[in-house]
């Protein structure tokens, strides 16, 4: 049986039973904003929707919806806002709670959510026989269910009853109504505390416990609740009311909760908030003494008027020298540690006792604080080069010492292989996966970056590794890992494989790795869950019941997959090609570019290149989720944003002032004409033919009347009766070189934060690069736009006229048309980046695509593709169907 909840919006969730906590979106709820309630009542949906918004880039898994209120037809409201959400991407992505009391408001929510949305909620008040029905209809609608503890007596507010209740919802649910217990959420009701009023001053504590006690009965039920009521007796004081918020999730998770609705904005970091106002909450969640409330109180009249002070705190100096190094593991500072690394060594009878004691127990702590989510990715690889700097330290001492006893020296330390896969050049994830897992106690052999199948094996064998990861980010690295697990099969391997990187997925692997190899294939969705998967992995009494469940919810995976392979139809390519998206030129003029052929950029100005910066992307490379720049304020990950943010514009600095890195780059524009439905000729300006670019179309069936897009529809055909070309098209490499002294003397010194800082950097300013070549070439080069005027925001939002597709993603997904890109700009020659072997780019800051101008043109996806076209596409461009097929295996139907 499943314990995991899968919801999804256009994007799937999975809360499985180690996922951290969910929050839930509040603010757009009439009952509880009143600024959303007026907004749905004068019909202004639009600004409605912004709170949506709003909410998903403050963090909100789930947004909770709600039309309750007697002004309003609820029916119509709901209806109405869903159905406009559901055409926003970027709210729509995550799943739907549809809350109401109501259950017709219930029933049209479930009309029109996507995905799989949660209902919000239902319970035994009006007895058993509408229980079971209001049940059986969200089942229907596929729907997971929230049940409020609530009965025909009225709200369950003791604990005994919150799990006498929650007992008889469950029998009746799982039993006569047949729904999946991961699919039911109780509500156990949060009340408010600190009332003054003494009966209520055990509510949190009963809600708690009433959670810890209906986790361990009702096996794969999840527990909610909204939060803002605890509090509701500090209304007006937002810094004890969020303060209270996160103090009692703080020990509400640690006793189960799953998730709760909350204002995702705007929680504090448990160990942020001030001792005293965290003593002082405590005292009242925990109920630890009858004065709590009454200081609460006199402590919240005081907290308004104060303001904060920092300064250098050296007093953890003064302690033993086992919490120094704790103390500094947990902090990352590395000023002391050679001192105190000395000083350990002093007190303990060998060295490596240093490393297995006090530094072993402060990466513990480490390792604890990031998988509670009290510690993020940046402070875990600062935590790292301290470690590494301790055990540099003592590494000689140590050699030493097996000189003396060479018989002593043992091993048990778990060994991890990591390599990104033949092919490829990115390994920034990787790099994080390393830190993380030598944080945890692991010894990572890391075999850098195209690492070929053989070698990753020969060396997993000669060093005797204990688990096999790899890494890729571009899509024939996908291939290279089947080929990986399929050769550890062949040569009859018995450790198990971890998948990671940018463009694996779970899905991916269970439908095309996993079958491949017998021994173990597990993915790994990002850095802090490796090392959860890993000590699964690597414990011999957790290992086989780790991979059992996997390989389980692998299967079902492709059980699943296999279905809708069948569900989804596709029509004939020749049928597909009769439905281009412009039809019609008649009127057209293309805009001419300045001048056709080729344009060299070099050492383009740095401090130029970064005011087009990205900085999302950024943050999500360090596993801080959140739109920029809204993350530096948020609740939960606000502080580090801001510290890494701070140290990354320090670094963008010195890079600029101290030139360590360079930009290159080339344009090309030609005279060009849709020449076939998917072919694209590009022309010599004495008319002569120079290249023929090949695109593919989608084949998927869509509704009646609608286009299978196909890049070629961006450009124009010939006049007819004519051959000249009357279109233009362009393209473009650009790549941020010179990374690798920098990078070499950041290993030297032990500094993963700086090393992977700088990658990122590099990454970022080739992106920012692409976005103001492009800028300059609307503008400018090419000019169809002259008088583009947009925010930077606008920019990165890329709402400019023209498209800058790359090979290898979706809407061209073929990678081998980057050699006619390469070959049309002579972009090795003029500005040294390579293409490797599987046409991933080097060096790994490099981005590449082609230009279009039509104001139509727009990016998709080609999906699957059937065998006709992939017959006509390898006719068209020479080569064997067989390589081809190879270069296209995602995209084949
Ligand atoms: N601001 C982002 C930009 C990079 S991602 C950053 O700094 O990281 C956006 C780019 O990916 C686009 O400019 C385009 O080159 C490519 N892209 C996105 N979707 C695509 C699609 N469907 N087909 C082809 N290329 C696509």
């Amino acid at each position: 049986m499943s314990t995991r909840l899968n919801l999804s919006g256009l994007e799937p969730l999975h809360i499985s039973p180690e996922a951290n906590f969910i929050n839930i979106g509040e603010r757009t709820n009439v009952t509880g904003s009143r600024k959303f309630a007026r907004l749905i009542r004068e019909g202004n949906f639009e600004e409605a929707l912004s709170i949506a918004r709003q909410q998903v880039e403050n963090g909100a898994q789930v947004l909770d919806i709600n039309m309750d209120d007697a002004l309003l037809d609820g029916e119509k409201a709901m209806t109405v806002f869903l159905n406009l959400l559901q055409a926003e991407p970027d709210i729509a992505r995550i799943p739907v709670m549809i809350d109401s009391s109501k259950p017709d408001i219930l029933l049209a929510g479930l009309k029109c959510v996507q995905g799989k949305c949660i209902v919000n909620s239902i319970s035994l008040k009006e007895g058993e026989a509408k229980f079971i029905r209001e049940a059986k209809a969200c089942l229907r609608f596929g729907a997971a269910v929230v049940v409020m503890a609530f009965d025909e007596q009225g709200q369950a507010d003791t604990l005994e009853r919150r799990i006498a209740i929650s007992e008889r919802a469950y029998g009746i649910l799982t039993g006569k109504v047949g729904f999946p217990p991961s699919d039911i959420i109780f509500d156990l009701n949060i009340f408010p505390i600190a009332t003054g009023i003494e009966e209520h001053n055990n509510y949190a504590v009963d809600f708690i416990e009433a959670t810890r006690a209906v986790k361990a009965k009702l096996p794969g039920v999840k527990v909610s609740g909204g939060v803002s009521n605890l509090s509701f007796s500090f209304r007006g004081n937002d810094t004890v009311r969020d303060a209270m918020h996160a103090i009692f999730l703080y020990h509400a998770v640690r006793a189960g909760m799953d998730m709760g609705i909350v204002n995702a904005g705007r929680l504090p970091v448990y160990d942020d908030i001030p001792a005293g106002l965290r003593t002082l909450c405590e005292g009242v969640i925990l109920n630890r003494d009858k004065e709590a409330t009454e200081k609460l109180l006199v402590f919240a009249e005081s907290v308004k008027s104060q303001g904060k002070k920092t300064e250098k705190d050296l007093g953890w100096r003064r302690q033993p020298v086992e919490q120094r190094l704790s103390h500094a593991l947990v902090n990352g500072l590395v000023e002391f540690i050679e001192a105190d690394t000395e000083e350990a060594r002093q007190a303990y009878d060998k060295p490596l006792d240093v490393i297995e004691g006090p530094l072993m127990a402060g990466m513990n702590v480490v390792g604890d604080l990031f998988g509670s989510g009290k510690m993020f990715l940046p402070q875990v690889v600062k935590s790292a080069r301290v470690m590494k700097k301790s055990v540099a330290y003592l590494l000689p001492f140590i050699e030493e010492e097996k000189q003396k006893h060479p018989r002593e020296a043992k091993e048990n330390t778990p060994k991890i292989l990591l390599a990104t896969v033949k092919g490829d050049v990115h390994d920034i994830g990787k790099n994080i996966v390393g830190v993380v897992l030598s944080c945890n106690g692991y010894e990572v052999i890391d075999l850098g970056v195209m690492v070929p199948a053989e070698k990753i094996l020969d060396e997993a064998i000669r060093q005797k590794a204990d688990l096999i990861g790899v890494s890729g980010l571009i899509t024939p690295s996908l291939d290279e890992m089947v080929h990986v697990a399929a050769e550890m099969k062949r040569r009859d391997l018995r450790l198990p494989l971890m998948i990671g990187g940018a463009t694996t997925s779970r899905i991916h692997t269970a439908v095309k790795i996993e079958p491949e190899y017998d021994n173990g294939v597990v993915h790994i969705q990002d850095a802090s869950r490796s090392v959860t998967a890993a000590s699964q992995l690597l414990n011999a009494s957790t290992r086989q019941t780790f991979l059992g469940r996997t390989r389980t919810e692998y299967a079902r995976l492709r059980a699943d997959f296999e279905k809708k392979q069948g569900v989804k139809e596709y029509i004939p390519y020749e049928q597909a090609c009769r439905q281009p998206e412009i039809t019609d030129w008649s009127g057209f003029t293309a805009v001419r570019p300045q001048f056709t052929g080729t344009k060299v950029f070099k050492k383009v100005s740095l401090s130029e290149i970064r005011k087009f910066m990205d900085w999302t992307p950024f943050f999500i490379a360090w596993e801080l989720h959140g739109k920029f720049p809204a993350l530096l304020d948020d609740g939960v990950v606000g502080r580090e944003a801001t510290g890494l943010y701070r140290d990354a514009q320090e670094m963008l600095d010195t890079i600029i002032a101290e030139e360590w890195l360079e930009a290159n780059g080339v344009i090309g524009f030609w005279p060009a004409a849709r020449t076939a439905p998917d072919t694209i000729t590009l022309y010599r300006d004495d008319g002569r033919k120079l290249e023929q670019l090949e695109s593919l179309r989608q084949q998927i069936k869509k509704a009646p009347g609608q286009p299978s897009f196909s890049l070629s529809d961006f450009i124009a055909p010939p006049l007819p009766g004519k051959h000249q070309p009357r279109d233009y098209m362009g393209a473009f490499t650009v790549s941020v070189s010179g990374i690798e002294p920098h990078i070499k003397r950041y290993l030297e010194d032990y500094d993963d934060y700086h090393k992977i800082m700088l990658q990122a950097l590099s990454d970022r300013l080739v992106e920012s690069f692409a976005e103001w070549l492009h800028h300059q070439v609307r503008k400018e080069y090419w000019g169809y736009a002259p008088d583009e005027d947009l925010s930077l925001e606008e920019v990165i939002k890329e709402q400019y006229r023209g498209i800058r597709p790359a090979p290898g993603y979706p809407a061209c997904p073929d990678h081998t048309e980057k050699r006619k890109l390469f070959s049309l700009l002579k972009a090795t020659e003029h500005t040294g980046t390579q293409l490797t072997e599987h046409l991933a780019m080097y060096p790994a800051s490099s981005v590449c695509g082609w230009y279009f101008s039509h104001p139509r043109s727009h990016y998709f996806g080609v999906g699957k593709i059937r065998e006709d076209q992939l017959r006509d596409y390898a006719r068209r461009k020479g080569m064997a169907e067989e390589e081809l097929r190879k270069w296209l295996k995602p995209n084949l139907a």
